[in-house]
């Protein structure tokens, strides 16, 4: 399940005392185009809300919508929360890293692992594979110099061997005045939907760089702090 931005629905219809979307622009689970759907009006009601579905324009595959219509999150709000059934979305995170190129085998292997026996709440093999996982990362990115470090010292040099700013630095480069993206941001050129895609996409990613992750990864921290003072 993966629920819709707001953002993305482009026009809604009332259902009582409710507005519900009707065309909504999103990824399709089949084919990861984004696209737009309109949803059929043959809904299937249930307690806590309604399904539908409606075809991808690009692919032809059926999806289903979900519509919460008794619980709306934001009391102040007449806009129903909508998701779409998306398997990939929600299965864990491992099977979306496992198709990135970058990514050394032995690490997904290790997290798998990881993963697997935390699972099965084998505290042990947690610690062990754990260990393994954060080795694996450290040795693709210092290589050789990681040799006998102590795991705290080659995290230390992590940073010194990933380029952190790159992302940013990139972004920075096309978003020069004489740039396109530039003069579509002013106006001064027209965006067509696919770059709006893309955008919606780079600001997601940039919000999750620069805040999420961050943060995150404080939070953890703090927690473990915590746990051990
Ligand atoms: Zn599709």
């Amino acid at each position: 399940m993966r629920r819709i931005n707001p953002g993305s629905v482009n026009s809604y219809i009332k259902y009582g005392n409710l507005k519900i979307p009707k065309i909504i622009q999103c990824e399709c689970p089949g084919c990861r185009k984004r696209t737009e759907f309109m949803l059929n009006a043959n809904y299937q009601s249930s307690k806590n809300g309604i399904v539908t579905e409606c075809s991808c324009p690009e692919c032809k595959k059926q999806s289903a919508f979900i519509i919460m219509t008794r619980e709306v999150v934001d009391e102040q709000s007449e806009y129903a929360d909508t998701y779409i059934y998306d398997l990939q979305d929600s299965i864990h995170p491992i099977h979306q890293i496992e198709n990135l190129p970058n990514i050394p085998k032995d690490l997904i292997r290790a997290y798998r692992s990881a993963l697997n026996v935390y699972q099965s709440r084998e505290t042990s093999a947690t610690a062990v594979m754990s260990k393994r996982v954060i080795e694996s990362i450290t040795k693709h990115f210092l290589g050789e110099h990681s040799n006998g470090l102590p795991l705290s010292k080659q995290l230390e040099l992590l940073p010194e061997q990933v380029d952190l700013d790159k992302p940013i630095q990139s972004l920075s480069k096309l978003l020069e005045t004489d740039k396109t993206l530039h003069r579509m941001l002013e106006l001064e050129t027209e965006m067509d939907y696919e770059t709006t895609s893309l955008l919606m996409d780079l600001l997601e990613s940039l919000i999750e760089y620069l805040f999420i992750l961050p943060g995150k990864i404080e939070i953890t921290n703090s927690k473990l702090a915590n746990k051990f003072n």
